[in-house]
């Protein structure tokens, strides 16, 4: 039996975008407990003299919807107005791995949002003052080349942060790809990255206690193949999978895979089959929701996994917290991730 996560007390939270970053500098820490208290009447206690800041390695959601974003780009049908009306944006989905210990930051994806998703490592990097980052990050992976987990690569060129040598890691058409098409194929031979191939199915080192793994997504394969990621820490491990074809289409079962993991981010694209007017979503090849919760969780394997869905599209009514959609999701034991929920390894 899978057993994805009970409630948000248990785990990692839903929406927990504003919360204290776990990384937050001691001396902020200290401004922010000494404000609180001072809010509460509470009298004051002396702050600690040496920090207890956790320092095992995570994963960190910096996005949780569908290539196209939400409000979804130039969609103005109501859920998009609403978003854009209230501010309520999500970005494209993704994920940072970070190493405390040797103060590394891996991105899974480079999306179209990856400026707003930097920001959202702010508390974990020591960036230089008053000038351009050009190492924001320590390294990219890269599922696949559709829109929403590659084009952000761009960024990180000439026009704008400039890196050097920044390691790219994806598979061998992935990397051929990039190498025989620009605007990617300048930034390869200009030095802003460097393409690091990997294997399938072979454990990539990151530090003493990290590996990522690719394994294979069966997925609309146009450019590159497409890659899941299983992320192994000291104490946990998590599979990405944004972006799937049907679970049917998967030659090793994905409850195998599933069994081997303690939580999985998986492709919540759909929720139901009839959510796009005149336009049956199964055609596209996503799993839906729907279809993922009765899949899981009908006593199949025995992992213990907490599953919870990402890269949701704009069409999708779980998007809404408060929806119906959402409420059945969670009461079926399953999540969705927000941006800035975390996830130690
Ligand atoms: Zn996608
Ligand atoms: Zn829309
Ligand atoms: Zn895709």
């Amino acid at each position: 039996m899978l057993h994805p996560y009970r409630s948000s007390k248990s785990f990692p939270g839903l929406g927990s975008f504003r919360r204290i970053p776990r990384w937050t500098p001691p001396a902020v820490l200290a401004w922010i407990l000494l404000s609180a208290s001072a809010c509460s009447q509470q009298p004051e206690r002396p702050t600690p003299a040496t920090s207890t800041v956790p320092k095992a390695p995570f994963v960190r959601v910096v996005g949780s919807v569908q290539d196209g974003g939400f409000p979804h780009v130039a969609c103005s049908h109501e859920a998009c107005r609403k978003a854009r009306e209230s501010g309520a944006r999500r970005l494209v989905a993704g994920l940072a791995v970070v190493l405390p210990g040797p103060e590394r930051t891996y991105l899974v994806d480079a999306t179209p949002d990856v400026a707003a998703q930097l920001e959202l490592l702010a508390d974990v990097r020591r960036p230089p003052q008053d000038r351009v980052d050009r190492e924001p990050v320590d390294g990219i992976f890269l599922t696949h080349a559709h829109i929403g987990h590659y084009v952000g690569l761009a960024f990180f060129g000439f026009e704008a942060v400039h890196t050097r040598l920044l390691p790219v890691y994806c598979t061998r058409r992935m990397a051929s790809y990039l190498r025989t098409n620009g605007p990617w194929s300048q930034m390869v031979e200009t030095g802003n990255i460097v393409l690091a191939e990997i294997e399938l199915d072979q454990p990539q080192r990151l530090g003493d206690d990290v590996t990522v793994t690719a394994i294979r997504s069966p997925h609309r394969d146009e450019f590159s193949d497409t890659v899941g990621f299983i992320i192994r820490g000291p104490r946990s491990s998590l599979l990405y999978l944004p972006d799937t074809d049907s679970w049917q289409a998967w030659s090793t079962p994905v409850l195998e895979v599933l069994q081997h993991v303690d939580v999985a981010l998986l492709d919540g694209t759909f929720y139901s089959r009839d959510e796009m007017p005149g336009r049956d979503v199964v055609s596209i090849g996503h799993p839906l929701i729907e279809e993922s919760i009765r899949r899981f969780g009908e006593g199949n394997g025995d992992g213990g996994t907490r599953i919870y869905f990402t890269h949701l599209n704009h069409s999708n009514p779980a998007l809404d917290p408060d929806g119906i959609e959402a409420a059945r999701i969670r009461a079926a034991g399953f999540g969705i991730v927000r941006e800035g929920d975390e996830f130690e390894l």
